[in-house]
């Protein structure tokens, strides 16, 4: 299969971008009820993807446990978005199809390795 054009990959990194400024929104949020100080939470804002997943981490808040885990994943597509291997299967390496990356920008597996790993954790896509 091709690589991503530039033109795609444009598209993706402002996909990318708009879920991590929804994700930030979501985490702000939460975080309001959380024992943060408010300079803290006016940061959030402008830090990277990467320096807030590692802000969070110790944050042992129930709340945060699905938006953080979007987080990691925005922000692992966002690193390999940087290391030119955004699109590509991390299990087989091959390009993860079109309409996959266009129903979930932060996808990391084809459909036929989702579908393996799918299987192998016992449950089944609907
Ligand atoms: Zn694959």
């Amino acid at each position: 299969m091709e690589h991503l054009s530039q033109a795609e990959l444009a598209l993706y990194q402002s996909r990318l971008e708009d879920e991590l400024t929804s994700c930030k929104q979501s985490l702000i949020k939460i975080l309001k009820h959380a024992p943060v100080t408010p300079h803290w939470l006016a940061q959030i804002a402008t830090m990277s993807s990467s320096a807030l997943v590692d802000a969070l981490e110790p944050i042992a808040l129930n709340e945060i446990g699905q938006p953080l885990q979007h987080l990691k994943q925005i922000d692992a597509a966002l690193c390999q978005m940087d290391m030119g291997l955004f699109g590509i299967c991390s299990d087989c390496e091959e390009m993860i199809e079109a309409d996959i990356l266009a129903a979930q920008v932060t996808a990391q597996r084809c459909q036929k390795c989702q579908q393996n790993n799918d299987n192998k954790h016992g449950f089944i896509r609907l």
